[in-house]
């Protein structure tokens, strides 16, 4: 039997493989997604919160199967204190990612793309001009490859970064309807958090995250302390990757998107929005280089993914690092020392896809001044108890 032959081989079938996949394919290049589990979307490893903003960016606009509901309120808990943000202006929804993903796949498919499930990449080599794949089902051969393999990739690359995360999808009537709610510790979660997302129904997803720590104890306890009845419906373990953007997304003809270039925010490891829209500009790339016959237009996808959220991400890695030191005292004063006016701020100017918006308003008010004198005895405190 001949070997295959598609000028584009994905592998990784989630949300940057196949945003790529529909890129290319609706420019008319021939495409193929491999993907190694059995169904596209499934196992999901994902809270499904992103903006309506974000998502009309990406091209797909959750239809009545994956849409779960729409969030108002943030609430956001320290130790001993808390804060509310309305939400309301950013315009962020719950979405069934099992269902989003199939709708993309849905996309590139209508656009001309195949995609195959149960279908592994195995490793790949180069032979001239063409790479040859080896995959659970044979040799196959393409110009281009795209490596959406999400963390699996990563984890090759270096262990740094990376945070054990459990989230269980649960009912219970301590839900809040559209608030969702974050809860600080950094003796029990140390640099990252509870979540509770409310996906409609009495039904959330809560999970946790946090450097060394037994997640599936963590979260447990966390749900036991809520003290009235609930029922576990579904439990992920997945891995977080919260390290920061690859120093770079291509080498020859291949490139890196989503997880496995490390595009996920480094304060909340959602990647559904940058992820995707790294998928979109690696398509655009690839098509380009292949209409002018010039690989060098390859780079224009890290080139435009960096201008777009390269600066955002370095402030995330900044306060990602801040946050890492912070003791539970600190975390207690600088929500404290939070005036009405900035939450209201925050609330109506900050963007859900890009964090550091929020983070600078927070900047410019008078916890700004309050800061310094919290991290100096935030640094006094962990000198004395060292
Ligand atoms: C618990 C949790 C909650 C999250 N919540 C949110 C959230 O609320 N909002 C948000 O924006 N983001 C969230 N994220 C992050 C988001 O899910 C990821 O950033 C996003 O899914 C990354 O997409 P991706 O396509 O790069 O990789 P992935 O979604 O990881 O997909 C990689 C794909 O590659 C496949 N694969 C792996 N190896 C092979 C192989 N050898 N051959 C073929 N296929 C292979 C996998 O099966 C998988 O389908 C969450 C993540 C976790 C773990």
């Amino acid at each position: 039997m001949p070997t295959e032959y598609y000028d584009v081989l994905i592998a990784g079938g989630s949300i940057a493989g196949l945003a790529t996949a529909r890129e290319c394919s609706s420019n008319g290049t021939s495409t193929i997604v491999i993907e190694e589990d059995h169904e596209i979307g499934t196992p999901e490893h994902c809270g499904g919160m992103v903006s309506l903003g974000g998502l009309q960016k990406l091209g797909v606009l959750p239809d009545s199967n994956n849409f779960q509901n729409a969030i108002s309120y943030a609430r956001i808990f320290s130790k001993s204190t808390s804060f509310e943000l309305n939400a309301e202006k950013q315009n962020v929804i719950v979405v069934d990612r099992r269902g989003l993903d199939k709708q993309i796949a849905n996309q590139a498919e209508k656009a001309g793309a195949e995609i195959r499930a149960k279908c592994s990449f195995k490793s790949f080599s180069k032979n001239q001009d063409r790479y040859i794949v080896k995959t659970s089902e044979g040799e196959i051969e393409c110009k281009y490859f795209v490596d959406a393999k999400g963390l699996s990739s990563l984890r090759d690359a270096t262990k740094d970064g990376i945070l054990a995360s459990a989230q269980f999808e649960i009912y219970a009537t301590w839900i809040e309807g559209q608030t969702v709610e974050i809860f600080f510790d950094s003796e029990k979660y140390p640099g990252f958090f509870v979540w509770i997302i409310p996906s409609g129904e009495g039904k959330g997803k809560i999970g946790v995250a946090g450097k060394g720590i037994n997640t599936s104890l963590a979260l447990n306890e966390f749900i036991k302390s809520r003290g009235k009845k609930y029922s576990i419906i579904r439990k992920i373990f997945a891995p977080i990757w919260i390290g920061g953007p690859r120093p770079s997304f291509i080498a020859d003809r291949t490139l890196v998107v989503g997880d496995a270039a490390g595009q996920t925010k480094p304060t909340t490891a959602g990647g559904i929005f940058s992820c995707g829209m790294a998928g979109i500009l690696a398509g655009k790339a690839i098509s380009k280089a292949i209409e002018k016959n010039d690989d060098q237009l390859l780079h224009e996808y890290e080139k435009n993914w960096k201008s777009m959220f390269q600066k955002e991400f370095n402030s995330m890695l900044f306060a990602r690092k801040v946050l890492e030191r912070l003791d539970n005292k600190s975390i207690d004063e600088i929500f404290s020392s939070l005036s009405r006016k900035t939450i209201k701020d925050v609330s109506n100017f900050s963007d859900f896809d890009f964090h550091s918006s929020a983070l600078d308003l927070f900047l410019k008010t008078k916890i700004a001044t309050n800061l310094t004198k919290i991290l100096i005895g935030n640094e006094l405190r962990r000198i004395f108890s060292s």
